[in-house]
């Protein structure tokens, strides 16, 4: 655990105290509340074909297609090789051609702002919220000089403004990758800083406020890049504060600590009144719990609203693969079921603090699962939390479980879908590394593929018989 989130202390911790030893132990027991407006138990089966009236007949068919060639592990698990070989064979424009209306149609918005428009008033007519993603993806190695990173800034900033100014939605949301603004293997050089030097938040926004403040540790080189990427971040803040929510993406264990500092300084910054700045935090580190009631003290000691995503993480063969490479204990818990207890009870956690706080705590349950989310609708009507209220919403990738977004939207609650744009070229490495992070959902997702034929064979029925 990194020292910045050490330092808090439980004294500090009012919401503790008042809801007792107990939370700060392990979780309150949802119970004793009235049951207000209960969604009736059918629909949260998520077996209804009907969820997909307001599709088109060629979308339906073209879902059935992914899906299907999805469920080959083999073609998921080899899509980049695949994607490179074809795409030589092909040409580039040819490729382009071929994937535009499938692949690419059922996960990207678009590439022109024309395209992107039409797909998010697509979106709106379903009851549904875009949360963009500009597609941008960033490991170890794959960073390069100091003006990619402004062009990443540009990208950002477009798509602050893309999501305000264009009335799709009722409170906008997107994502934002720290590791496209700040080089990643200075975040990995950061986190390791982290376990010996303390940077406490008010030492990172100043920072963030362009003084010249030295990072014990890094090289002046390493420093002034620092520097620039928290000013870049600075600017995001700047522009979307009162306007947007930012989310920003978890990724490797081996950063997250250097992320998680630069977004909590962030939130002090710009989270006084509403939570405007998000991070996310993955279940499937067995310090995700541990994380988060750290971020919950830190928000109370330094009186900040914050907002969670929560999600199971999308990194889970890569983590454990380094863990054994270097000898150390995996930090994913040891099986999917652990996993999703650890999911469920911060989830709890965090619909607790909602129902007491719900202006200084948000969170977003992002996931395609359905018992999780079938959880936090039945414990939001529990604990009295409005649908509409905005504390609590639901999200999902785009083109994935639309049975599970279309179902909630239609019940009320906002529904985000994680929208990400831009040109094949752009938006290729971004797919290819979703469909293997997603790929047991992918795989499993045999449910919504027998719901997409139901609502195919009704129509056809629809156009036979002339009956309803
Ligand atoms: C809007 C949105 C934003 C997201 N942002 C991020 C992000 O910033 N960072 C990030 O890391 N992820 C993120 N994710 C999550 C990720 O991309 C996957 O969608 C997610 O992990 C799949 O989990 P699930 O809850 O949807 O599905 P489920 O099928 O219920 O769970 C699958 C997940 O369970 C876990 N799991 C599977 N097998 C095991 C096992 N044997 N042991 C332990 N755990 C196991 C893995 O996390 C796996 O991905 C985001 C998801 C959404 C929808």
């Amino acid at each position: 655990m990194y020292s910045v989130l050490r330092s808090t202390t439980l004294h500090h911790f009012r919401f503790l105290r008042v809801t007792g030893a107990r939370m700060a132990r392990g979780f309150m027991p949802i119970r004793g509340h009235e049951l207000r407006d209960p969604i009736p138990p059918a629909l949260l089966t998520f077996k209804d074909p009907r969820a997909f009236q307001a599709k088109s007949f060629w979308e339906l068919i073209r879902a059935l297609g992914v899906f299907r060639l999805c469920s080959y592990p083999v073609l998921v698990n080899n899509c980049d090789k695949l994607m490179s070989l074809t795409r030589a064979a092909l040409g580039k424009r040819v490729f382009a051609a071929v994937l535009r209306p499938f692949v690419y149609a059922q996960f990207v918005a678009g590439e022109t702002e024309s395209e992107i428009a039409a797909s998010m008033e697509k979106m709106n007519s379903l009851g549904l919220r875009p949360m963009l993603a500009v597609p941008i993806e960033e490991d170890l190695g794959e960073s390069s000089g100091e003006k990619r990173y402004d062009d990443n800034l540009a990208a950002m900033l477009e798509c602050v403004c893309m999501s305000h100014s264009n009335a799709w939605c009722k409170d906008p949301m997107m994502q934002l990758k720290i590791t496209a603004l700040i080089n990643p293997e200075l975040c990995v050089k950061l986190t390791s800083l982290l376990k010996k030097h303390h940077y406490d938040l008010d030492f990172v926004v100043k920072a963030m406020d362009g003084e010249f403040i030295t990072f014990p540790g890094l090289s002046e080189t390493e420093n002034t890049h620092v520097l620039l990427g928290l000013n870049r971040l600075n600017r995001i803040g700047e522009a979307s504060v009162n306007k947007v929510r930012v989310l920003v993406d978890a990724e490797y264990t081996y950063m997250n600590p250097a992320l998680s500092l630069v977004t909590m300084a962030m939130m002090k910054k710009f989270n006084r009144d509403s939570a405007w700045i998000w991070n996310t935090y993955q279940c499937y580190l067995k310090e995700s719990r541990d994380l988060i009631f750290d971020a919950i003290r830190l928000s109370v000691d330094q009186s900040f609203c914050l907002g969670v995503k929560l999600v199971r993480g999308a990194y889970m063969d890569k983590e454990r693969k380094l863990a054994i490479k270097e000898g150390r204990d995996d930090p994913i818990h040891q099986s999917w079921e652990h996993t999703n207890d650890s999911y469920n009870r911060s989830l709890e956690v965090m619909l607790n603090l909602i129902s007491q706080q719900p202006d200084r705590y948000k969170i977003i349950v992002a996931t395609h699962n359905e018992e999780s989310v079938r959880k936090a609708v039945t414990w939001m009507t529990e604990l009295g939390i409005a649908r509409e209220g905005g504390s609590v919403c639901f999200g999902q990738l785009l083109g994935m479980c639309d049975h599970v977004s279309l179902t909630l939207a239609q019940q009320g609650f906002p529904v985000y879908k994680s929208v990400p744009y831009g040109s094949v070229d752009d938006t290729l490495p971004y797919l290819v590394r979703r469909a293997q992070e997603n790929r047991t959902v992918l795989q499993g997702i045999r449910k919504e593929r027998d719901l997409l034929r139901q609502e195919l064979r009704r129509r056809l029925r629809e156009k036979i018989t002339g009956a309803k």
